[in-house]
Order: C-alpha cells, then sequence, then structure tokens
C-alpha cells in the first residue's frame, strides 16, 4: 500500500513512525509513505500556505491553490483522498478494514482552522474524524489513521493472528489478558487460563468480552437479547 501524507510537519510525523512497527514495514517494504510538505507547493514567494478566511472570522485557513497544486502532482486515478477532519465521520473498525484493502491512500493533515471548501469539494472522497473533540493539527488524526490501517496489512503485524480475537470484533471489547509472573504479590492470574481446558478458556473470554462490553461500551452491543442470554449462563458457569 501507498500512502502519501500532505502535512505542514513532515518531519515531526515521520520521525514518529519511523522506530514503530509501522516503521518497520515501510523498511520491509510492505508499506510505502511519502511526506509531502504543502509549503513545497506554496504560490507565494514568502512560502504563505494560509489566508484569513472571508467574511471575517477567527484564525486562518490552508489556502486552495497550495493544496491543489499538491494534489494534482500526488492523486492518481486509483488514488483515495481522505482529509483529517473533526467535521468527519467517525473512524472505527470497520472502516479501518474497508481503507486496509485499498492500495493508494491521499491524506490531508489540516492546520489552524481548517482548509479551503473548494480542496474538500473537488478532490476529497472522504472527510475522517478520530473522535468528538478538535485537536490543533491534523497530524495525530494522519498517524493514528495510518497506523490502525497498517497493522492490517498482512505481514506488518508478526502474527497473523494478533488482530483475530481483538476489540471490536463481533462487536465485543477483548477480554482480559495477563502473563507471567503467576502471583505477584498476591494478584493472582485467574486459574481456569492454566487449566489446560482450551474449550472452558475460550467460554471464559467469551465471558469476560461481554462483561466487558456492557460495562464500557454497551453502545457496541448486537442482539442485545442473544448476547444477554450468553451472558447469563456463562455468568452461571463461571461464578
Ligand atoms: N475549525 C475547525 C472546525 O471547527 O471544525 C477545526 C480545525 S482544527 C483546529 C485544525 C485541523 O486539525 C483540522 O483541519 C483537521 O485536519 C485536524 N483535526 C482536528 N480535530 C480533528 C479530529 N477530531 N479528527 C480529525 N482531524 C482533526
Amino acid at each position: 500500500m501507498k500512502i502519501t501524507v500532505l502535512t505542514l510537519f513532515p518531519e515531526t510525523m515521520e520521525s514518529l513512525l519511523e522506530y514503530s512497527i509501522i516503521g518497520k514495514a515501510v523498511e520491509k517494504n510492505l508499506l510505502n509513505i511519502n511526506y509531502v510538505n504543502i509549503r513545497d507547493y506554496s504560490q507565494n514567494k514568502h512560502n504563505k500556505v494560509d489566508d484569513y478566511p472571508y467574511s471575517g472570522g477567527p484564525g486562518m485557513l490552508l489556502k486552495v491553490d497550495s493544496l491543489s497544486e499538491a494534489l494534482d502532482d500526488m492523486v492518481k486515478s486509483k488514488s483515495k483522498v481522505i482529509y483529517m477532519s473533526p467535521k468527519g465521520k467517525l473512524l472505527n473498525q470497520d472502516k479501518v478494514k474497508e481503507l486496509s484493502k485499498e492500495k493508494d491512500i491521499v491524506i490531508i493533515s489540516g492546520h489552524y482552522e481548517g482548509i479551503d471548501q473548494r480542496v474538500i469539494d473537488n478532490y476529497v472522497n472522504e472527510e475522517i474524524s478520530i473522535g468528538d473533540y478538535v485537536l490543533t493539527g491534523g497530524e495525530l488524526p494522519a498517524l493514528v489513521l495510518i497506523d490502525s490501517i497498517s497493522r492490517l496489512i498482512p505481514g506488518v503485524l508478526g502474527n497473523e493472528d494478533s488482530h483475530q480475537n481483538e476489540t471490536f470484533e463481533d462487536n465485543l471489547l477483548e477480554h482480559p489478558q495477563y502473563t507471567r509472573p503467576f502471583n505477584y504479590k498476591g494478584y493472582k492470574v485467574p486459574e481456569i487460563l492454566l487449566s489446560g481446558d482450551h474449550e472452558k478458556i475460550k467460554r471464559w473470554k467469551k465471558y469476560k468480552s461481554i462483561e466487558a462490553t456492557i460495562k464500557n461500551r454497551p453502545d457496541l452491543l448486537k442482539d442485545e437479547e442473544k448476547i444477554m442470554k450468553e451472558y447469563k449462563k456463562l455468568k452461571e458457569e463461571f461464578k
């Protein structure tokens, strides 16, 4: 997959990803990330890429000319162009999965008060938000998107099963996990996990998954009646 990010801070973004699993995926050529400095496309002798909004209002906007020139250079016929924006559709794991199948993604990282609407109207396929809050720039949102998509590309995570039973699979949160030591200052790992009874462990994990989802994200539960019935049965088994 090829990802191109249009940003005012290419070095910062690159350095943040360089040492991560994503950086290793780039080294292994599983992923190609291209950081493009919007300022390189400034149409102004002072390298300015922002200006005041028409009709007033606070702050500055990234200008249509520099962004358009950059996009004309970077966008190919099969590219998917995404603008990171608090006004976008909320990112979730289904969207991440869908995007992980793309071959060429171009991400616009906004700044100041945002970008000229003509860029959105004429180039952008999707506006994506990473949450209902406003950040100062699109760099962190773009990194979140890149990280979440990249780890689903085959070969990027060492273990291909890593994301099979993860949070959001089957609309449930992941069950709790433990590692050595078995007993830390009296805090013990649940005995069931050492029982070797794989079927029972599977049921316990499902029980704990449902429990965590009811507690923290009841909004995720689909077919609530069925799942609550299953939960009751499992609770009885593991009480
Ligand atoms: N004036 C804009 C508004 O009210 O919608 C907010 C602009 S914000 C200060 C600057 C940039 O940060 C945006 O252009 C966008 O790229 C990015 N950004 C901020 N919050 C975001 C979020 N929740 N999700 C994705 N991008 C975000």
